[in-house]
């Protein structure tokens, strides 16, 4: 499996000089398998360019969209998705309930010349929203999990397996922090235990997260504390502050890594750089 980030920062688009390496779009993945398939994780900004290279492409068909949560963040790039605009697409998306429901209802819907120039009549893509989203769901020979997340509004965090090989992506998860609505800290360990890669939301430094209790997010040493509880090799940061810089981020992976260090972990940890992949 390949999973390639389009779109690796949180809360809000973030373009500009300072953040040029790491990438200003907001979260959007693609994730291929031995099938060639077409699964796409969240409609962030990211998923513009996406949609372009998936139309340069010209290989039309069925794609996948799952959805983490109905944050603005994780949707605000869907009606700039080129192939919904092609009759030769056919886009299937799965995810919670509410995350669904705000994107037929508050997105697509509202896709009208109130908002922007195009309308409902111009989206050619056959379009189809799921009610629910099966525990156990294959796609293209993909088999795909889910777990509820600690977030305001929930979430779900995707793990996704094929030949033995597993991947886990759980963005907008507070580590430290149970809600009513999510699993504890036993089960997402339960989870994650026997991952290849782990792609875990750290927007807040150790320093910020007192004040951020509830925002629904996490730091970096708690990521690496799961990984290393559990034994996962590799972890990739993501959902990264809008305002964190490069040489922040930077900083960010260099702090990890002496944290791995100190802990005497062997554990490898890199930044979700948009435009980079990761394979397994
Ligand atoms: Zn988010
Ligand atoms: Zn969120």
């Amino acid at each position: 499996m390949k999973l390639t980030f389009w779109g690796t920062r949180g809360s809000i688009p973030a373009p500009g000089p300072d953040t040029v390496r790491v990438g200003g779009n907001t979260t959007c993945l693609e994730l291929t398998g031995s099938e060639k398939s077409r699964i796409i994780i969240d409609a962030g900004t990211g998923i513009r360019n996406l949609g372009a290279s998936i139309i340069k492409e010209k290989n039309p068909g069925k794609i996948h969209l799952l959805l983490t949560h109905s944050h603005w963040d994780h949707l605000a790039g869907y009606t700039f998705f080129a192939p919904a605009f092609n009759p030769e697409y056919s886009i299937v998306t799965y995810g919670k309930k509410l995350a669904q429901e705000v994107l037929k209802r508050d997105i697509y819907e509202r896709y009208d010349n109130r908002y922007s120039p195009v309308n409902l009549n111009n989206l050619k893509a056959e379009i189809k929203f799921n009610k629910t989203l099966p525990d156990n769901l294959v796609l293209d020979g993909i088999n795909i999990t889910n777990i509820n997340l600690n977030h305001p509004g929930n979430g779900y965090g995707y793990k996704f397996e094929e030949n033995g090989k597993k991947i886990a992506f759980i963005t907008d998860n507070e580590l430290g922090l149970q809600y009513n609505s999510g699993n504890s800290p036993s089960e997402i360990k339960k989870f994650c235990k026997g991952v290849d890669v782990l792609i875990h939301d750290a927007q807040f430094l150790p320093s910020e997260i007192e004040d951020h209790i509830s925002w629904g997010h996490s730091t970096y040493k708690e990521v690496i504390d799961l990984a290393s509880i559990v034994g996962i090799p590799y972890i990739l940061l993501t959902h990264h502050a809008p305002e964190r810089t490069d040489d922040e981020c930077d900083a960010i992976i260099n702090e990890a890594n002496r944290y791995i260090k100190e802990k005497g972990s062997q554990i490898k940890c890199e930044l979700a750089i948009e435009g980079n992949s990761v394979e397994v």
